[in-house]
Formats: C-alpha cells, structure tokens, sequence
C-alpha cells in the first residue's frame, strides 16, 4: 500500500461529493443550460428548503459566512462604534464582521468544559466600558453555547442576540437551532466547503423569524435595493450563487443522514480515546444535539503531538491556535495575553482529529492509536 492509500484526511470533500454527484452535476447542467447564473429558482428553492431544515420562517442566501454576520448586524443596525459580545476563541471571522460593519468585538472568555461562550464572562463584557448593543455566541465545533441562559441575557441588557452558526448546520438546543431563539431571533451560518453543509464555494446565509430583518437582509445583498434601479440604503453585493445553491439543495437532503453519521462517528471516537491517559475528549452541553462539525480532543504539548499525527500521515488541525484578541489584525483592541485564559490556555491544548461522515471505524482505529502512541511517549 502506498503512503498515500493510508493517508487520513481531516475532511474528505471527494467522499461527500460521491454522494451527491449525479444530481450535482444534473443541477449544474440544467444552470448552465439557462445561463441564469445569479438568483432564479435553485436559490429561492434553497432557502425556503434550508429555512424548513432549521425550523425558521426566513432565509436569506448570501456570498459567505463573513458577509451573513456583518449583513445580520447591520440590518439590527448594530455599528457605529456598538460594542458587540462574543468569545475569544472563536474563527477571525466573527471579529472581522463586527469591525466591518463599524462595531468593536468586546471579547469574554469561555467556559472550562465546553469551550463556549460563558454566560457569566459575557454579562461582565456587557456591563464594561463599551457600550454594547449586541451579543453574538459561536456554536464551536458543531454544538450550540448556552442560549437559554444568553437569551435571557440579552433581553435583561436589552442588546440583540447575533447567532455565529456557521458549525452547526441541524444542530439544536431543547429542540431550537439557530435562529429560532425568540420571534426576532438571528443567526448566521457559512456554507465554506468543508462545513457540515459545505457548497463547492464560498456561500452563507442569515436566518430569521422575523419579517422585517428578512426584508432589510434582501436590500443589504443586493446594492440595497428591493426593486430594480431604486435604492433605498447602501447596499452590498452578496448573494449566493445560483450554481451553489444547485450542490447545496442536494447535499441539504443529506445532512440530516450525515450528521446521524458525525454522531456515531465521535461516540466511536469516545470510546476509543476515553481511556486513554493525557488525552481529554470532548462534552456535549446539556440540551444539546450536537451534529460534531469537529472533533477537538485536548493534550498536552499538542504541537508535538500534531507534528507526530501528521507525519504518519493523518490530517489532524488545530481550530483555532491563536485567540481573536492575540492576532496582530486585532491589537488595536487593546486586549493582553492573560485576559482571557480558558481561551488562551485551550488554544494551546486543542487538537483536531479527522471526522466526517464517511470515515471508516479502521481510519478511526488508526487514528486512536497513533494518537495513543504519541501522546504515551512524551
Ligand atoms: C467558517 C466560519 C465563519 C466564516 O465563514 P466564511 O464563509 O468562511 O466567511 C465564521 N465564523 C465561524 C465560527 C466559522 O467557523
């Protein structure tokens, strides 16, 4: 067998499409045969689809993940200098869209277990010096932060509460996903190809219960404007592609099948590695329908235990090594190593291993052992 038949990657994209191919490639025959490359029905039909998925009444197709929060706070007209609430150890992204949509990320650390946003870190956020007018939770690794709890947070301080859902397509919490968190909740997700529903492409899109959100997001996407030449704010140009949303209503009739999979997937994986000293697995919160967008063991010196993993050819990754508030693209926030130390300290800890719905229970086994070895070394 040669090296690479062994290989384990962190994502397999070629299995998934396997899947989906001949209706993908019927979808894009029938685009391409119309040249109707943006908009049309594969889109509307995507989002009334995804919005019946996820149990809201509204879904609006947008370029990617990025774009669908900083679309989300500004339809909430969350900028200028608001304070917007959300964990350090989450994607740039969350950050980037605050900053763009001219809002200041104010960061809370998250809780030991879990790694998700602290409800008793963000109410210290809220109530600090930054006026804040919203608080945005990240859904890490496939499985939702404690929303009842930062629901009620959020209506007590009076702020919007911005959902980062961009891991955890048909994830839900006391049977809500995303968006379905009060009749003006919202949340934004990213279809980035090797999410739990990846497109073959950038893609995301804003989810919301709520009429008036739902209107203002269809003027943001499109130069702002709802009808033709009449343009009634400024606007963006980001919409989803039409070719995209061709592969993701075919894969969308398969998530619920793959995530069953990602579930049997990390109780393999939990049973493997939870008797295995040094290696710590990951909870699932109470409430929680955890669709395991990733799976993030923690060890110790984790970088010697990466390098060993990928030298035996196994795609193992770290997500995310460094916090928002440690990036040089976000110094002028004024944060210092130290302010955040669940962040920190699981930022050095955290290591990937290769999940998705195709794996077999062999590049499992293989996968354990090597990391059973690697970590036993040390
Ligand atoms: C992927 C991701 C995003 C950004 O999505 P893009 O589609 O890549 O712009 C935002 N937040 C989190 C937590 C993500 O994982």
């Amino acid at each position: 067998m040669s090296a690479d038949q062994t290989r384990i990657p962190l994502v397999d994209l070629a299995a998934a499409h396997a899947e989906v191919a001949v209706e993908v490639e019927a979808g894009i025959a029938r685009v391409l045969a119309t040249c109707a490359f943006v908009g049309g029905p594969d889109v509307a039909g995507f989002e009334a689809e995804f919005a019946a998925f996820t149990g809201v009444a509204h879904c609006v197709g947008v370029a990617n993940g990025t774009d669908a929060i900083e679309l989300a706070l500004r339809a909430l007209g969350v900028g200028a200098g608001a304070g917007v609430v959300m964990p350090a150890n989450t994607f740039v992204a969350t950050a980037e869209a605050a900053v763009r949509a001219g809002a200041r990320p104010v960061l809370a650390d998250v809780d030991e277990e879990f790694l998700l946003l602290d409800p008793q870190r963000a109410a210290e956020a809220l109530a600090g010096p930054v006026e804040s007018r919203a608080l945005v939770p990240v859904h890490l690794n496939g499985q939702l932060a404690p929303m009842g709890a930062l629901r009620a947070l959020a209506e007590a301080r009076e702020v919007f509460l911005v959902e980062d859902a961009a891991q955890c397509q048909g994830a839900t919490q006391d049977g809500l996903g995303p968006g379905a968190w009060g009749p003006r909740g919202i949340a934004a997700t990213s279809f980035y190809p090797g999410k739990n529903l990846g497109a073959y492409g950038d893609g995301g899109a804003v989810l919301t219960g709520d009429e008036g959100y739902d209107l203002a997001l269809r003027e943001l996407r499109e130069h702002g404007s709802s009808r033709k030449y009449v343009h009634t704010r400024l606007g963006f140009n980001s919409r989803l592609d039409t070719i995209q949303a061709v592969v993701l209503r075919a894969k969308l009739r398969r998530l619920a099948d793959w995530n069953v999979r990602r579930r049997a997937a990390a109780a393999r994986y939990d049973a493997l590695l939870g008797g295995v000293e040094g290696v710590r697995t990951p909870g699932t919160a109470p409430g929680n329908e955890h669709v395991w967008h990733l799976y993030a063991v923690r060890v110790p010196e984790r970088d010697k235990v990466l390098a060993l993993l990928n030298e035996a050819g196994i795609g193992a990754g770290v997500h995310y090594p460094v916090p928002v508030h440690l990036q040089p693209a976000f110094r002028e926030l004024g944060y210092a190593r130290g302010d955040f130390p669940v962040a920190e300290r699981s930022a050095d800890e955290i290591l990937t291993l290769p999940l998705f719905p195709q794996i077999t229970a062999a590049q499992q086994e293989r996968v354990a052992e090597v990391l059973a070895g690697a970590v036993g070394g040390l």
